[in-house]
């Protein structure tokens, strides 16, 4: 069975966006992949149809009820029950490379999006979800954020990124540890408003080539994340960022 995606939300309309689009859109159509996106709002039980109620202690916004998220969930583990469960939030785990690889090996995934203040926590609780977060900010829902995880993690399947890019040189990739940010790129004219492409890209010598991408990784990673720099060069051993 394809890797699949199951997302749980409450604006559906908004699935696939921009994961249908270019290469993911690609493999999606080509069935590398499967997104399959639930309305939380389906498993609403009462007459308005209502999904989230007022925090207790008081406090401004809306919590999402634990028995209709917990329907949500139940009914997408009963349809994918190998999947990793994953809650989006801005206090979970940081999203990086290491962790898109892990997701990739995972038997797909089902993702929730809050909405609001987040969810009742009894029912994260519950269902042991993992949380993921995309960054230090706070978005007004998670689908975005399960967008990003998605299309972080789907790129790593097999066949859908062709041979747009190897994963191996790209930034963060498994070539360099995961330690290196990506070479700067060129492509025609080689002289465009007086800049030439580097001497070094245009001479066809591939070990030149290799050394000197390798030498600008080093010094944008060096200028531009000095935390990626101390684990590479070793002055940190303890394995410096979180993953
Ligand atoms: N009250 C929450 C807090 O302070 O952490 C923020 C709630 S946010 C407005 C609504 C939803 O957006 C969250 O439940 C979560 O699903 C999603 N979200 C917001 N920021 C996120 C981030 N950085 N990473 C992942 N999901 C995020």
């Amino acid at each position: 069975m394809a890797w699949t995606a199951h997302v749980l939300t409450l604006f559906p309309e908004v699935f696939p966006g921009p994961l249908g689009a270019s290469l993911a859109g690609a493999g999606l159509d080509k069935g590398l992949w499967t997104l399959s996106v639930t309305d939380i709002r389906n498993f609403a039980t009462n007459r308005h149809r209502s999904v989230d109620d007022t925090p207790y202690g008081g406090g401004g916004g809306m919590v999402l009820r634990p028995d209709v998220v917990d329907a949500a969930l139940e009914t997408a583990k009963r349809a994918q029950p190998a999947a990793k469960a994953v809650y989006l939030t801005p206090r979970g785990r940081p999203l990086c490379q290491d962790l898109a690889r892990a997701l990739v090996a995972a038997e797909g995934l089902i993702l929730l999006c809050g909405r609001y203040e987040g969810v009742d926590e009894r029912v994260l609780e519950k269902h042991a979800l993992s949380e993921v977060s995309v960054g230090d900010y706070v978005l007004s829902g998670g689908e975005l954020a399960a967008m990003v995880v998605v299309d972080s993690v789907v790129r790593l399947l097999p066949g859908v990124m062709g041979n747009a890019a190897s994963p191996k040189e790209e930034s963060f990739g498994s070539g360099f540890g995961g330690l290196l940010l990506e070479h700067p790129h060129y492509t025609r004219p080689a002289v465009w408003q007086g800049r030439a492409v580097p001497a070094e890209l245009q001479n066809g010598h591939h070990a030149e080539i290799r050394a000197w991408r390798r030498r600008q990784a080093e010094a944008m990673t060096q200028a531009r994340r000095p935390d990626l720099w101390r684990v590479y060069s070793g002055e940190d051993d303890t394995g410096g960022r979180e993953t």
